[in-house]
């Protein structure tokens, strides 16, 4: 009724290597944590108010004539908490952050 297996001789066939690296998924991880975080302004929203300059400094600034300017956009990661507080801080919502 039912018939044997046959079991061939010979080497046992191995899965296709992966075209990845090992640590590829280990890698894309690290690059995507070291990515810095950019921080923009709605100049149409922003009332120059310098809150977020306040709690900052060393990423935003005022102009002579009263624009925020955004010194680093691209914030370093060891800013990024700092800058994450004044954006929340910012009473007319209009900073942003991309990750
Ligand atoms: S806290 Fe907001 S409104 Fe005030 S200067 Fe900064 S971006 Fe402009």
């Amino acid at each position: 009724m039912f018939g044997r297996l046959a079991v061939e001789d010979g080497p046992v066939p191995r899965a296709p290597e992966c075209a990845r690296r090992p640590d590829h998924r280990t890698l894309t991880g690290i690059l995507r944590t070291e990515k810095a975080m950019r921080v923009r302004v709605d100049p149409l929203v922003c009332e120059a108010n310098a809150v977020c300059v306040g709690l900052a400094p060393e990423v935003f600034d005022l102009s002579d004539d009263d624009e925020l300017e955004i010194l680093r956009p691209d914030v370093p990661k060891g800013d990024a908490d700092r800058v994450r507080h004044a954006v929340r801080s910012c009473p007319k919502a209009a900073l942003t952050i991309e990750e």
